[in-house]
């Protein structure tokens, strides 16, 4: 199973992306952890990454696409991928598509998640990181994810908060981007809708992201 998934930053994406995962068993591609890990260990394409991160920008494309398309010809992707967080502007989903097609690969199920851009920013100041794992979720301002205290409420691991959370102008910057119909985020996933109208190959769900984790769940299995 091959599968899109798009949402503004603090619509529960990740967490939402974690069940899709579990559910066909596929290698969960975040393009923002990869460049996150990038960061850490210290590489040149993170430290080429870290500027534009920083301020809410978008890494250029020339950086972004080849470092995607390159991790879906892994191996573990070779029965099915679940990428979130790219394509994150309209070119990055003409290439996808484009790359998708010349290697005969479909895409089968595209997610979008849909939440005011009020409601996301708060939950992305909110958002805690659990240092032994991308996908254990915290969120300070959501009851049912609160941490345990200052620590995981999965594992009991130290938590982090990401700068780009609680820098108020790169979450503006990076809402501008999501939900800019014309060239941005919402444009990419406009184009795939559009592509699933006129060919009917792929499944086009939309989820209503402002209830609580559980029932934007449920909506997603009730989809699928
Ligand atoms: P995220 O973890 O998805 O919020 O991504 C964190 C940051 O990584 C973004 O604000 C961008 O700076 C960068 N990034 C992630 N995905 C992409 C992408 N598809 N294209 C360009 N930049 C990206």
């Amino acid at each position: 199973m091959n599968i899109l998934f798009f949402g503004p930053n603090g619509s529960g994406k990740g967490t939402q992306g974690a069940i899709l995962k579990d559910k066909y068993y596929t290698p969960h591609i975040e393009s923002g952890a990869i460049f996150r890990e990038n960061i850490s260990g210290g590489t040149a394409l993170g430290a080429k990454a870290k500027e534009y991160i920083d301020r809410g920008d978008l890494v250029p494309d020339d950086i972004t696409i080849p470092m995607i398309l390159d991790r879906l010809q892994r191996d573990d992707c070779k029965d099915g991928w679940l990428l979130d967080g790219f394509p994150r502007n309209k070119n990055q989903a003409i290439k996808l598509d484009e790359s998708l097609r010349n290697a005969g690969i479909s895409l089968d199920i595209v997610v979008e998640i849909i939440l005011d851009r009020e409601i996301a920013k708060n939950r992305i100041m909110g958002r805690r990181l659990c240092v032994n794992d991308n996908n254990h979720p915290n969120n300070i301002y959501i009851d049912v994810i609160k941490p345990d205290g200052d620590k995981c409420r999965v594992c009991g691991g130290e938590l982090t908060k990401r700068d780009d959370d609680q820098d108020e102008s790169a979450i503006g910057k990076r809402h501008d981007i999501y939900y800019d119909a014309e060239v941005g985020t919402l444009a990419s996933a406009y184009y795939f809708r559009d592509l699933a109208a006129k060919e009917g190959k792929i499944k086009y769900i939309t989820l209503d992201g402002e209830p609580s984790v559980k029932e934007v769940t449920a909506e997603l299995v009730s989809k699928l």
